[in-house]
Parts: structure tokens; sequence; C-alpha cells
């Protein structure tokens, strides 16, 4: 079992109907990611990449094929154990930050502990945690109005990492961030992965935020292939 990769795609597909036609974004697409891995992942717009992330976070299905996380296949699951299942396991990160304006950074890093039996004492621990480790302690108090992009895409970062899963998926993370601000980000997900053991996949359209990671793959009319080799 432990040789077994942490995520593994096999004969994926997902088709959405377009004007009563049925259009595959990929078809037989195999993907695997090692524990641990940082993994960038590259391709024009509308080359499925948020669609693949998605279905690996367990947020949209499959037409046919199947994934598996840490030995465990999430196809067949009902709604809510695939709902416990993400709380559990994945950390989202976005573009925008996805931050809820009238709370505050604390209030935004606490949410995913509201859905585990957790005190008040604890969460606030657990907060604090998270917030120390991307270098947000000193917001805590700020809404996300009051914070720069970087400082918000921080926030974002300690919201995903709180209630400690292994997997984090980003999509276009730095998307929306200055060159400097970006490294920032890009060094402390670095820093998840290597210090932590956080298994990341990352969705990038910047070759030079995908160097941040230790392999890039390119998705581009179904096809995923390492970049730098021939297909
Ligand atoms: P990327 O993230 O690489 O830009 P997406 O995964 O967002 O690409 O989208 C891939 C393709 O699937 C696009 O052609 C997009 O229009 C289509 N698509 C994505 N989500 C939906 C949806 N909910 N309904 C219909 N088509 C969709
Ligand atoms: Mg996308």
């Amino acid at each position: 079992m432990s040789d077994a990769p942490f995520v593994e795609v096999s004969a994926a597909r997902k088709e959405y109907a377009k004007s009563g036609t049925k259009i595959a974004v990929f078809e037989n697409l195999d993907f695997s990611m090692e524990k641990g891995a940082f993994v960038a992942l590259m391709g024009p717009s509308g080359s499925g990449k948020s669609t693949l992330l998605h279905a690996i976070g367990g947020l949209e299905r499959l037409t046919s094929g199947t994934i598996s996380i840490d030995g465990r296949s999430i196809a067949g699951e009902s709604e809510a154990r695939l709902s416990r299942w993400r709380a559990e396991t994945v950390g989202f990160i976005f573009q925008f930050y996805n931050l809820m304006p009238m709370l505050n950074a604390a209030g935004n890093i606490e949410l995913p502990l509201l859905l585990l039996s957790l005190g008040a004492k604890e969460r606030r621990r657990r907060v604090e945690e998270a917030a120390d480790l991307v270098g947000i302690a000193h917001r805590l108090r700020h809404r996300p109005r009051e914070m720069s992009g970087g400082e918000q895409q921080r926030v974002a970062i300690a919201r995903a990492i709180v209630s400690e899963p292994p997997l984090l998926l980003c999509d276009e993370p730095t998307g929306d961030l200055d060159r400097e601000t970006s490294r920032e980000v890009l060094e402390i997900l670095q820093s998840l992965c290597r210090d932590l053991g956080k298994t990341i996949l990352m969705v990038t359209h910047d070759p030079s935020a995908a160097e941040f990671a230790d392999r890039t793959f390119t998705l581009d009319k179904g096809q995923l292939d390492l970049a730098g080799m021939a297909a």
C-alpha cells in the first residue's frame, strides 16, 4: 500500500453537454503523484486544468474513470461522505482567495475547523499556529478588504492548512499577485511541502511559478504530458 501513489487518476473522462452535444474536456487521462510531491500543472485556458483539480479534490465528479487518494477511491462516495473526506483531506487555494468579507482573518482561517468537533480553545490554537506558519499572525484581526492581495492569499493558505489536510490543491494561486509577492507565496507552498510533507498540485500559467514545483505537467487538447519531454 505504501508504494501506491498518493494521488492516482486512471482513465479519467470528463464531458460537458454543450448545446445538446457532449464535449469531452479530457478522456483516457492518467495522472499520479507521490506523497510529498509538489507538482505544477500548466496548459492553455480551457484545457481542463481546473476540472482535473476539482475532480481530484472531490468537488466535481468524473464522467468515468477512477480517482484514488491515499488508497481510497472517491468516485462512488455519497455527497455526505465526500464532503467529510474533503474536510479532512484537502485544502483548496484559489486565485482570488475566496475569503468571507465580513469575517476577519482569524474567522476566515477558523472556518474549516467548524466542520470538525473541536473546542473553541483548540480552534484558536490551531488558527494561531496556521497563521504563524504563513507569516500572517500580525493580521488576525483584519478583514480581507484591509489586507493586500499577498496577505489575503496567506490567510487563504492558512485556512487551507488549518485542519491539517495532507493534500493541497491550488488553482492559479499567484494569478493575481505581483512578481515579488508571488515568490513569497510560492516559497510558503514549497516550505509546506518540504517541512510539513504536504502533497501539492498547483495549476499555473506562469512558467516561473512552475519552477518552484518538483515537476511540471502540461494539459493540452486532453493530453497530459510531463513538460519538457516528448509525448
Ligand atoms: P482551465 O482551468 O484549463 O482553463 P477548465 O477546466 O475551467 O479549464 O474548463 C475546461 C473546459 O470545460 C472549458 O471548455 C470549459 O468551458 C468547460 N467547462 C468547465 N466547467 C464547465 C461546466 N460546469 N459546464 C460546462 N462546461 C464547462
Ligand atoms: Mg482554470
